[in-house]
């Protein structure tokens, strides 16, 4: 059977091939081509002979994702990408383009397990983890199709990447290596509704890259309402797993707080998730609270909350020393902002 070559790490690509390939410097021709070009196909690898080139054909598989469905925003430029697997299943991502930055939001699972009530993606069975190939393959596809380099990646899109943490972990050595990806580790940034071990195992791995809790609530049984499966994991603790990810790692945080109308966007809210933050210890120029207000989504009777409200929500926070960005959406016509990646 063909292997299929993202899926393996540097040592074992080496040791699939060693039959064909001896000499590192070889190696090292095919890692470029692979992750450094991009070439998308074993033909576009043109400093090596034909001979090996069918050899690498034979043995490996190059890309295992189709592009089934691309949609443009005439907002703003962001392209929605329906990726199809070997095995037939369906997953997106999405790519956002800025004029100093390029980033996209990638899945790290096909549907997802946490189903919050919010999000279009929860509304989706788990299928399945995708592997580290398919979680680099979509950044691959997406920058060849663009034709435009991606310095920026967000574990943002179907799924929740810490309940595929060993995926998740291969794929981000693999985004930081020199000689792979290369991206900046502060150009990484990764969004938890909140496993609190694997986000303690994320800080003692110390990749560096940021984290983005997904605390949306400033009272447990508030947050039950929006994520009726907490996992187990209570807002308190939640925090403590965020600031020691802050120590361990000298790395930034963001608190990710969606805005729904009547649900959690009260001042005694904004006043509570203040207290909450002081009270760990959170109040500092390397955590920002990131207020997304919540975007429709298929049958869910969630409202935004008024322009007042949210913008009175951020200058509490404000005032209380707290630095805080409005989210804006992206992508809103063709269904590709927050929670909207469903089918
Ligand atoms: N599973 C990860 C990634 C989710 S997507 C997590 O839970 O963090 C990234 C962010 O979008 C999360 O904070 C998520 O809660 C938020 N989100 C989901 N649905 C949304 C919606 N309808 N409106 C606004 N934000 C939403």
């Amino acid at each position: 059977m063909k292997k299929y070559i993202l899926d393996l790490t540097i040592p074992q690509f080496r040791t699939a091939a060693n039959s064909i390939i001896k000499q590192d410097y070889r190696l090292n021709q095919l890692i470029e081509w692979i992750y450094v070009k991009k070439a998308a196909s074993f033909d576009e690898f043109t400093n090596l002979s034909k001979e090996l080139r069918q050899q690498l054909d034979e043995k490996f598989i190059l890309r295992s994702l189709k592009i089934i469905k691309k949609e443009k925003s005439l907002i703003d430029g962001t392209i929605r990408y329906a990726f199809q697997t070997e095995d037939n299943k369906c997953f997106f991502a999405v790519f956002l383009p800025a004029k100093d930055k390029n980033s996209v939001c990638i899945s790290s699972q096909i549907g997802c397990p946490v189903m919050c009530e919010f999000c279009s993606s929860g509304k989706i069975k788990l299928a399945r983890n995708l592997s580290r190939g398919e979680i680099l393959e979509q950044i691959l596809q997406i920058e060849n199709d663009v034709k435009e380099r991606i310095s920026g990646v967000l574990f943002m899109g179907m799924g929740e990447p810490m309940l595929n943490f060993n995926n998740v972990s291969l794929a981000l050595k693999s985004l930081l290596s020199k000689k792979e990806f290369a991206i900046g580790k502060r150009h990484i940034t990764l969004s938890t509704v909140g496993i609190v071990p694997a986000i303690e195992k994320l800080a003692d791995d110390n990749y560096g890259i940021r984290l983005a809790l997904s605390l949306h609530a400033v009272e447990d049984k508030q947050r039950k309402i929006l994520i009726p499966n907490n996992l187990g994991f209570s807002i308190e603790n939640i925090l403590k797993a965020g600031k020691y990810y802050l120590k361990k790692t000298n790395s930034r945080l963001t608190i990710e707080y969606i805005l729904v109308n009547n649900i959690n966007d009260s001042t005694a809210d904004a006043h509570k998730l203040t207290r909450i933050l002081r009270h760990n210890d959170l109040i500092s120029p390397d955590v920002q609270v990131n207020i997304i207000p919540y975007n429709p989504t298929a049958g869910a009777t969630f409202k935004t909350p008024p322009q007042e409200t949210i913008t009175k929500f951020k200058n509490i926070l404000k005032v209380n020393g707290i630095t805080t960005n409005i989210r804006q959406a992206k992508g809103a016509d063709i269904s590709a902002a927050c929670g909207q990646l469903g089918y």
